[in-house]
C-alpha cells in the first residue's frame, strides 16, 4: 500500500520514490556538466522550492560552477495591472555569465518567465532553465526549459522542497494529493 501523509486536513498517498528522485537528478547533473563544462556557469536557485533539487545537483557536479538564490515577492499593485512580481537577491550585473535558473517545478510558468525577463535585463551571455518537475498539460510557454527532471500530471504535489502552506517541503519522497477539492485552492502563493 502507498504511504500517505496528512497536510491541512488533505491527504496525499507517495507518487514519486526517493530513489527515483535521486536518480533522475543525478542523470540531470551528469547532462548539465557535460554541456556546461568550462563555462564556470553560475546557478540561480529560486526560493523556496528549488532548495534540495539544487543541493543534489550540486553534490555531482565536479566543474567550476557558482551558485546564488533569489526570492520572488509578490504583491497586489495599486495599479490596474495587478500582481506585480520582484525578485530579491539577484546580483546587479550577469555580464558574459552563463546563468542556469533553477526552479523545483514549472505548472504556468509565469513565475519562471517573469525570472527569465529580470535576469535578461543584466546581459548574461547565456540563460538556461533547469527544473525538477513541469506540468506540460498546463505549461503555457513558448519556450521548453532546457533541463527538465520529470514531467507529471496537472495535480498538487508535495515533498522534495515542494510545500503546502510551508509544509511537507521535508519529505525525501513526493507525494499526490488524494483529496477531491480542486488543485488551484492549494496553489501556493509564495514561492
Ligand atoms: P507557475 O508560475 O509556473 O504557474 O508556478 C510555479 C510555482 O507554483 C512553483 O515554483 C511552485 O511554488 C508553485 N507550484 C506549482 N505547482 C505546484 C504543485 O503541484 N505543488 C506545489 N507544492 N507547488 C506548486
Amino acid at each position: 500500500m502507498a504511504k500517505k501523509v496528512s497536510y491541512q486536513n488533505f491527504t496525499f498517498e507517495e507518487y514519486i520514490p526517493e530513489q527515483q528522485i535521486l536518480d533522475v537528478v543525478k542523470n540531470m547533473a551528469m547532462q548539465i556538466e557535460k554541456d556546461l563544462t568550462g563555462k564556470k556557469p553560475l546557478f540561480i536557485g529560486v526560493l523556496n522550492g528549488s532548495f534540495r533539487f539544487l543541493n543534489d545537483l550540486f553534490s555531482h557536479f565536479t566543474m567550476d560552477c557558482e551558485v546564488e538564490f533569489i526570492k520572488l515577492k509578490s504583491y497586489e499593485s495599486t495599479e490596474s495591472t495587478g500582481k506585480i512580481t520582484e525578485l530579491i537577491g539577484l546580483r546587479d550585473s550577469l555580464e558574459d555569465r552563463v546563468v542556469v535558473v533553477v526552479e523545483d517545478i514549472i505548472d504556468t510558468g509565469l513565475t519562471i518567465a517573469n525570472v527569465i525577463n529580470d535576469v535578461l535585463a543584466m546581459n548574461p551571455k547565456e540563460v538556461k532553465v533547469a527544473t525538477m518537475f513541469l506540468k506540460p498539460d498546463i505549461y503555457k510557454g513558448a519556450l521548453m526549459p532546457d533541463y527538465v527532471g520529470m514531467e507529471v500530471p496537472p495535480e498538487f504535489i508535495v515533498g522534495y522542497g515542494l510545500d503546502i502552506d510551508g509544509l511537507g517541503r521535508n519529505l525525501n519522497s513526493v507525494y499526490k494529493k488524494i483529496d477531491s477539492l480542486s488543485f488551484g485552492s492549494q496553489k501556493r502563493k509564495e514561492c
